[in-house]
Protein backbone atom coordinates (compact mmCIF):
# COMPACT_ATOMS: atom_id res chain seq x y z
CA UNK A 1 0.00 0.00 0.00
CA UNK A 2 1.13 3.64 -1.05
CA UNK A 3 -0.28 5.17 1.90
CA UNK A 4 1.75 6.22 5.09
CA UNK A 5 -0.08 6.48 8.59
CA UNK A 6 1.17 9.63 10.63
CA UNK A 7 -0.10 11.06 14.01
CA UNK A 8 1.63 13.18 16.70
CA UNK A 9 3.81 11.99 18.90
CA UNK A 10 1.96 11.32 22.46
CA UNK A 11 -1.25 10.34 23.99
CA UNK A 12 -1.96 6.74 21.75
CA UNK A 13 0.46 6.94 18.90
CA UNK A 14 2.22 3.92 19.76
CA UNK A 15 -0.64 1.60 19.66
CA UNK A 16 -1.76 3.41 16.68
CA UNK A 17 1.17 3.09 14.68
CA UNK A 18 2.07 -0.34 15.68
CA UNK A 19 -1.54 -1.43 14.21
CA UNK A 20 -0.94 0.31 10.83
CA UNK A 21 2.43 -1.35 10.97
CA UNK A 22 0.56 -4.70 11.40
CA UNK A 23 -1.91 -3.94 8.51
CA UNK A 24 0.74 -3.18 6.19
CA UNK A 25 1.05 0.43 6.41
CA UNK A 26 4.36 2.56 6.23
CA UNK A 27 4.45 4.85 9.57
CA UNK A 28 5.57 7.98 10.36
CA UNK A 29 5.53 9.97 14.06
CA UNK A 30 5.67 13.79 13.96
CA UNK A 31 6.93 14.30 17.56
CA UNK A 32 8.48 17.42 19.68
CA UNK A 33 12.38 17.40 20.69
CA UNK A 34 11.17 15.78 23.99
CA UNK A 35 9.90 12.61 22.97
CA UNK A 36 11.89 11.87 19.43
CA UNK A 37 13.76 9.34 21.78
CA UNK A 38 10.81 7.64 22.90
CA UNK A 39 9.60 6.80 19.82
CA UNK A 40 13.37 6.05 18.34
CA UNK A 41 13.07 2.86 20.49
CA UNK A 42 10.56 1.44 18.72
CA UNK A 43 10.40 -0.43 14.77
CA UNK A 44 7.37 -0.57 13.92
CA UNK A 45 7.82 3.42 13.30
CA UNK A 46 9.66 4.17 9.58
CA UNK A 47 9.99 7.86 9.97
CA UNK A 48 9.95 10.74 12.33
CA UNK A 49 9.72 13.93 11.98
CA UNK A 50 10.79 16.39 14.69
CA UNK A 51 8.72 19.46 15.09
CA UNK A 52 9.23 22.68 17.91
CA UNK A 53 5.60 22.74 19.05
CA UNK A 54 2.54 20.25 18.09
CA UNK A 55 0.63 22.97 16.03
CA UNK A 56 4.18 23.27 14.26
CA UNK A 57 2.36 19.76 11.98
CA UNK A 58 0.27 22.95 10.47
CA UNK A 59 3.12 24.43 8.47
CA UNK A 60 4.68 21.11 6.93
CA UNK A 61 1.57 19.57 5.50
CA UNK A 62 3.48 19.90 2.15
CA UNK A 63 5.97 17.59 3.52
CA UNK A 64 3.63 15.33 4.56
CA UNK A 65 1.74 15.39 1.58
CA UNK A 66 4.33 14.06 -0.49
CA UNK A 67 4.63 11.36 1.56
CA UNK A 68 0.64 9.95 1.16
CA UNK A 69 -0.05 10.21 4.61
CA UNK A 70 -3.32 9.89 6.55
CA UNK A 71 -3.22 11.62 9.90
CA UNK A 72 -5.22 9.89 12.44
CA UNK A 73 -6.42 12.09 15.50
CA UNK A 74 -5.84 11.28 19.42
CA UNK A 75 -6.08 13.56 22.14
CA UNK A 76 -3.59 15.47 21.36
CA UNK A 77 -4.97 16.77 18.71
CA UNK A 78 -7.86 18.49 20.49
CA UNK A 79 -5.85 19.18 23.31
CA UNK A 80 -2.64 21.44 21.45
CA UNK A 81 -4.19 22.17 18.00
CA UNK A 82 -7.59 23.08 19.73
CA UNK A 83 -10.86 23.15 17.01
CA UNK A 84 -9.37 25.64 14.61
CA UNK A 85 -5.99 23.82 14.54
CA UNK A 86 -7.60 21.00 13.50
CA UNK A 87 -10.17 22.45 10.80
CA UNK A 88 -6.67 24.25 9.55
CA UNK A 89 -5.52 20.46 8.90
CA UNK A 90 -5.67 19.94 4.89
CA UNK A 91 -4.66 16.29 5.05
CA UNK A 92 -6.64 13.68 4.99
CA UNK A 93 -7.84 13.10 8.23
CA UNK A 94 -9.32 9.94 9.66
CA UNK A 95 -12.67 10.82 10.91
CA UNK A 96 -15.24 13.53 11.68
CA UNK A 97 -14.37 17.38 12.31
CA UNK A 98 -18.06 18.63 12.62
CA UNK A 99 -18.12 16.62 15.95
CA UNK A 100 -15.39 18.84 17.42
CA UNK A 101 -17.86 21.57 18.04
CA UNK A 102 -20.00 19.80 19.39
CA UNK A 103 -17.93 18.08 21.74
CA UNK A 104 -16.24 20.76 22.89
CA UNK A 105 -19.56 22.98 24.06
CA UNK A 106 -20.45 21.39 27.20
CA UNK A 107 -24.23 22.79 26.17
CA UNK A 108 -24.30 20.95 22.54
CA UNK A 109 -22.33 18.01 24.17
CA UNK A 110 -25.61 17.83 26.45
CA UNK A 111 -28.44 18.37 24.14
CA UNK A 112 -26.97 15.16 21.99
CA UNK A 113 -26.68 13.03 24.77
CA UNK A 114 -30.04 13.62 25.92
CA UNK A 115 -31.57 13.20 22.34
CA UNK A 116 -29.60 10.19 22.19
CA UNK A 117 -31.53 9.07 25.32
CA UNK A 118 -28.71 8.57 27.67
CA UNK A 119 -29.27 9.44 31.58
CA UNK A 120 -26.89 12.31 32.57
CA UNK A 121 -25.65 14.41 35.72
CA UNK A 122 -28.31 17.14 36.93
CA UNK A 123 -26.81 20.53 35.99
CA UNK A 124 -26.47 23.86 38.33
CA UNK A 125 -25.92 26.97 37.86
CA UNK A 126 -23.70 29.62 40.22
CA UNK A 127 -27.37 30.91 41.88
CA UNK A 128 -28.93 27.01 42.33
CA UNK A 129 -29.45 25.73 45.57
CA UNK A 130 -26.48 23.04 46.15
CA UNK A 131 -27.38 20.46 48.52
CA UNK A 132 -24.86 17.52 47.40
CA UNK A 133 -21.40 17.73 45.69
CA UNK A 134 -21.02 19.16 42.75
CA UNK A 135 -18.32 19.03 40.25
CA UNK A 136 -17.10 21.83 38.73
CA UNK A 137 -15.50 21.89 35.47
CA UNK A 138 -13.69 24.57 33.86
CA UNK A 139 -13.07 25.86 30.42
CA UNK A 140 -10.31 24.02 28.82
CA UNK A 141 -9.97 21.42 31.31
CA UNK A 142 -7.72 18.85 30.17
CA UNK A 143 -7.53 15.23 31.60
CA UNK A 144 -9.48 16.19 34.57
CA UNK A 145 -7.26 19.30 36.05
CA UNK A 146 -9.06 21.96 36.95
CA UNK A 147 -11.95 20.77 38.34
CA UNK A 148 -13.33 21.34 41.47
CA UNK A 149 -15.67 19.79 43.91
CA UNK A 150 -18.49 22.06 45.73
CA UNK A 151 -20.53 20.53 48.68
CA UNK A 152 -22.96 24.05 48.75
CA UNK A 153 -23.51 26.84 47.33
CA UNK A 154 -21.41 29.03 50.07
CA UNK A 155 -18.35 26.12 49.42
CA UNK A 156 -18.73 26.85 45.61
CA UNK A 157 -18.94 30.60 45.97
CA UNK A 158 -15.94 30.55 47.81
CA UNK A 159 -13.87 28.54 45.91
CA UNK A 160 -14.78 30.12 42.63
CA UNK A 161 -12.86 33.30 44.00
CA UNK A 162 -9.83 30.54 44.80
CA UNK A 163 -9.67 29.60 41.33
CA UNK A 164 -11.09 32.75 39.77
CA UNK A 165 -12.27 30.85 37.02
CA UNK A 166 -15.80 31.07 34.90
CA UNK A 167 -17.03 27.43 34.89
CA UNK A 168 -18.47 26.01 31.82
CA UNK A 169 -20.45 23.19 33.61
CA UNK A 170 -21.69 22.74 37.35
CA UNK A 171 -22.98 19.06 37.88
CA UNK A 172 -24.10 16.84 39.85
CA UNK A 173 -21.26 14.55 41.62
CA UNK A 174 -22.00 11.04 40.64
CA UNK A 175 -21.19 8.44 43.44
CA UNK A 176 -20.65 5.13 41.50
CA UNK A 177 -18.37 2.39 39.60
CA UNK A 178 -17.02 4.77 36.79
CA UNK A 179 -16.61 2.54 33.53
CA UNK A 180 -15.26 3.96 30.31
CA UNK A 181 -16.95 2.40 27.49
CA UNK A 182 -14.78 2.04 23.71
CA UNK A 183 -16.17 1.95 20.65
CA UNK A 184 -15.58 1.43 17.05
CA UNK A 185 -18.23 2.42 14.62
CA UNK A 186 -17.91 1.47 11.01
CA UNK A 187 -19.92 3.46 8.22
CA UNK A 188 -18.68 0.36 5.59
CA UNK A 189 -20.77 -2.11 7.55
CA UNK A 190 -22.70 0.46 9.74
CA UNK A 191 -21.85 -1.62 12.83
CA UNK A 192 -21.16 -0.93 16.31
CA UNK A 193 -18.53 -2.52 17.87
CA UNK A 194 -17.18 -2.27 21.68
CA UNK A 195 -13.62 -3.34 21.52
CA UNK A 196 -12.65 -2.90 25.05
CA UNK A 197 -13.59 -1.23 28.69
CA UNK A 198 -11.69 0.78 31.64
CA UNK A 199 -11.46 2.69 34.51
CA UNK A 200 -9.14 5.83 34.67
CA UNK A 201 -6.54 6.25 37.56
CA UNK A 202 -6.88 9.75 38.88
CA UNK A 203 -4.59 11.56 41.11
CA UNK A 204 -5.33 12.01 43.92
CA UNK A 205 -9.26 11.29 43.98
CA UNK A 206 -7.85 7.42 43.79
CA UNK A 207 -5.84 8.12 47.03
CA UNK A 208 -7.63 9.93 48.98
CA UNK A 209 -9.61 6.42 50.15
CA UNK A 210 -6.22 4.59 50.98
CA UNK A 211 -6.08 7.67 54.07
CA UNK A 212 -8.43 7.44 56.65
CA UNK A 213 -10.89 10.71 57.00
CA UNK A 214 -8.62 11.16 60.68
CA UNK A 215 -5.40 11.10 58.90
CA UNK A 216 -6.47 13.67 56.29
CA UNK A 217 -5.54 16.36 56.17
CA UNK A 218 -8.65 19.78 56.79
CA UNK A 219 -7.31 21.37 53.17
CA UNK A 220 -7.49 18.21 50.97
CA UNK A 221 -9.40 18.44 47.93
CA UNK A 222 -9.76 15.51 45.46
CA UNK A 223 -8.22 16.51 42.18
CA UNK A 224 -8.49 13.96 38.92
CA UNK A 225 -5.67 14.52 37.12
CA UNK A 226 -5.65 10.90 34.98
CA UNK A 227 -2.15 9.48 34.96
CA UNK A 228 -3.18 5.67 33.54
CA UNK A 229 -5.53 3.28 33.22
CA UNK A 230 -6.89 -0.05 34.14
CA UNK A 231 -9.21 -2.37 32.47
CA UNK A 232 -12.90 -3.82 33.42
CA UNK A 233 -15.36 -6.14 32.13
CA UNK A 234 -19.03 -5.26 32.59
CA UNK A 235 -21.36 -7.43 34.44
CA UNK A 236 -23.23 -9.08 31.48
CA UNK A 237 -26.42 -8.23 31.58
CA UNK A 238 -25.65 -5.05 31.14
CA UNK A 239 -23.59 -5.25 27.95
CA UNK A 240 -26.79 -4.64 25.49
CA UNK A 241 -27.45 -1.02 27.23
CA UNK A 242 -23.77 -0.12 26.33
CA UNK A 243 -24.33 -1.22 22.81
CA UNK A 244 -27.41 0.60 22.50
CA UNK A 245 -25.90 3.19 24.29
CA UNK A 246 -23.50 3.74 21.49
CA UNK A 247 -25.57 2.97 18.47
CA UNK A 248 -28.13 6.12 20.00
CA UNK A 249 -25.50 8.37 20.15
CA UNK A 250 -24.20 7.41 16.64
CA UNK A 251 -27.94 7.88 15.37
CA UNK A 252 -28.62 10.97 17.33
CA UNK A 253 -25.38 12.11 15.34
CA UNK A 254 -26.56 11.38 12.39
CA UNK A 255 -30.01 13.51 13.01
CA UNK A 256 -28.11 16.76 14.72
CA UNK A 257 -24.62 17.00 13.44
CA UNK A 258 -24.47 16.06 9.94
CA UNK A 259 -25.56 13.09 7.43
CA UNK A 260 -22.32 11.58 8.19
CA UNK A 261 -22.59 11.62 11.71
CA UNK A 262 -20.18 10.39 14.26
CA UNK A 263 -18.20 7.27 13.14
CA UNK A 264 -14.90 5.61 13.71
CA UNK A 265 -13.42 5.54 17.18
CA UNK A 266 -15.49 7.05 20.39
CA UNK A 267 -15.49 6.87 24.20
CA UNK A 268 -18.56 7.03 26.45
CA UNK A 269 -17.20 7.99 30.62
CA UNK A 270 -20.00 6.87 32.42
CA UNK A 271 -21.04 5.88 35.95
CA UNK A 272 -22.91 3.16 37.08
CA UNK A 273 -25.06 3.67 40.21
CA UNK A 274 -26.20 1.31 42.63
CA UNK A 275 -29.62 0.93 40.72
CA UNK A 276 -27.21 0.18 37.65
CA UNK A 277 -27.89 2.53 36.06
CA UNK A 278 -25.11 4.33 33.16
CA UNK A 279 -24.96 8.08 34.24
CA UNK A 280 -22.80 9.25 31.12
CA UNK A 281 -20.57 12.37 32.00
CA UNK A 282 -18.87 12.77 28.72
CA UNK A 283 -18.36 11.85 25.17
CA UNK A 284 -14.96 12.11 23.72
CA UNK A 285 -15.22 11.52 19.76
CA UNK A 286 -11.91 10.12 18.88
CA UNK A 287 -9.39 7.10 20.26
CA UNK A 288 -9.06 7.44 23.97
CA UNK A 289 -6.06 6.28 25.74
CA UNK A 290 -7.73 3.72 27.75
CA UNK A 291 -7.32 1.89 24.76
CA UNK A 292 -3.53 1.76 25.00
CA UNK A 293 -3.42 -1.42 27.31
CA UNK A 294 -5.22 -3.44 24.95
CA UNK A 295 -2.77 -3.82 22.24
CA UNK A 296 -2.72 -7.65 22.36
CA UNK A 297 -6.41 -7.97 22.81
CA UNK A 298 -9.59 -7.06 24.99
CA UNK A 299 -11.72 -9.45 26.04
CA UNK A 300 -14.60 -8.23 24.05
CA UNK A 301 -12.11 -7.39 21.00
CA UNK A 302 -11.32 -11.16 21.29
CA UNK A 303 -15.04 -11.62 20.87
CA UNK A 304 -15.25 -10.13 17.36
CA UNK A 305 -11.95 -11.01 15.92
CA UNK A 306 -9.63 -14.25 16.13
CA UNK A 307 -6.24 -12.15 15.92
CA UNK A 308 -5.41 -9.72 18.11
CA UNK A 309 -7.42 -6.21 17.57
CA UNK A 310 -5.98 -3.13 19.14
CA UNK A 311 -8.25 0.28 18.40
CA UNK A 312 -5.33 1.31 16.40
CA UNK A 313 -5.39 -2.13 14.65
CA UNK A 314 -9.29 -1.52 13.92
CA UNK A 315 -8.64 2.25 12.35
CA UNK A 316 -5.90 0.83 10.11
CA UNK A 317 -8.17 -1.95 9.06
CA UNK A 318 -11.02 0.07 8.47
CA UNK A 319 -8.49 2.18 6.36
CA UNK A 320 -7.43 -0.53 4.43
CA UNK A 321 -11.06 -1.84 3.68
CA UNK A 322 -12.17 1.59 2.61
CA UNK A 323 -8.74 1.42 0.11
CA UNK A 324 -10.28 -1.72 -1.30
CA UNK A 325 -13.63 -0.74 -1.88
CA UNK A 326 -12.12 2.80 -3.41
CA UNK A 327 -14.80 4.02 -0.53
CA UNK A 328 -11.68 6.29 1.54
CA UNK A 329 -13.58 9.64 1.29
CA UNK A 330 -16.46 7.96 3.31
CA UNK A 331 -13.87 7.51 6.23
CA UNK A 332 -11.92 10.75 5.77
CA UNK A 333 -12.18 14.48 5.79
P1 LIG B 1 -0.30 14.03 26.77
O1 LIG B 1 0.20 13.67 25.42
O2 LIG B 1 0.02 13.04 27.84
O3 LIG B 1 0.08 15.43 27.15
O4 LIG B 1 -1.90 14.02 26.65
C1 LIG B 1 -2.59 14.66 25.61
C2 LIG B 1 -4.03 14.88 26.01
O5 LIG B 1 -4.67 13.63 26.21
C3 LIG B 1 -4.20 15.65 27.33
O6 LIG B 1 -5.38 16.40 27.20
C4 LIG B 1 -4.38 14.55 28.36
O7 LIG B 1 -5.14 14.98 29.47
C5 LIG B 1 -5.13 13.49 27.57
N1 LIG B 1 -4.76 12.15 28.04
C6 LIG B 1 -3.55 11.56 27.96
N2 LIG B 1 -3.58 10.33 28.51
C7 LIG B 1 -4.86 10.15 28.94
C8 LIG B 1 -5.54 9.08 29.58
N3 LIG B 1 -4.89 7.95 29.92
N4 LIG B 1 -6.86 9.22 29.83
C9 LIG B 1 -7.51 10.35 29.50
N5 LIG B 1 -6.92 11.41 28.91
C10 LIG B 1 -5.62 11.32 28.62
P1 LIG C 1 -14.11 14.45 32.39
O1 LIG C 1 -13.24 15.61 32.02
O2 LIG C 1 -15.56 14.74 32.24
O3 LIG C 1 -13.66 13.23 31.65
O4 LIG C 1 -13.89 14.15 33.92
C1 LIG C 1 -12.63 13.84 34.49
C2 LIG C 1 -12.85 13.04 35.75
O5 LIG C 1 -13.62 13.77 36.70
C3 LIG C 1 -13.63 11.75 35.51
O6 LIG C 1 -12.78 10.72 35.10
C4 LIG C 1 -14.25 11.50 36.88
O7 LIG C 1 -13.34 10.91 37.79
C5 LIG C 1 -14.53 12.89 37.38
N1 LIG C 1 -15.91 13.33 37.06
C6 LIG C 1 -16.29 14.13 36.05
N2 LIG C 1 -17.62 14.36 36.07
C7 LIG C 1 -18.09 13.67 37.13
C8 LIG C 1 -19.39 13.53 37.71
N3 LIG C 1 -20.47 14.17 37.24
N4 LIG C 1 -19.51 12.76 38.82
C9 LIG C 1 -18.42 12.12 39.35
N5 LIG C 1 -17.18 12.24 38.85
C10 LIG C 1 -17.00 13.00 37.77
Amino acid sequence: MNYTIATLGSHSALQILKGAKDEGFKTLVITTPKLTSLYDRYSFIDKHIEIENYTDVISIQKTLKKQNVILIPHGSFVAYLGIEGNNAITLPYFGSKSVLDWEADRQKQRDWLEESGLTLPRQYTLGSVIDFPVIVKSYGAAGGSGYFIAKSKADLKNKMKRFGDNPSMIQEYIVGAPLYIQYFYSPLTNKMEILGMDRRYETNADGIGRLPALNQPASLEPSFVVIGNSPLVLRESMLEEAYRMGENVVAASKKMIDSRGLYGPFCLETIITPDMKFSCIEISCRIVAGTNMFIDNSPYASLLYDEPMSMGRRIAREIKQAISLSKLPLILN
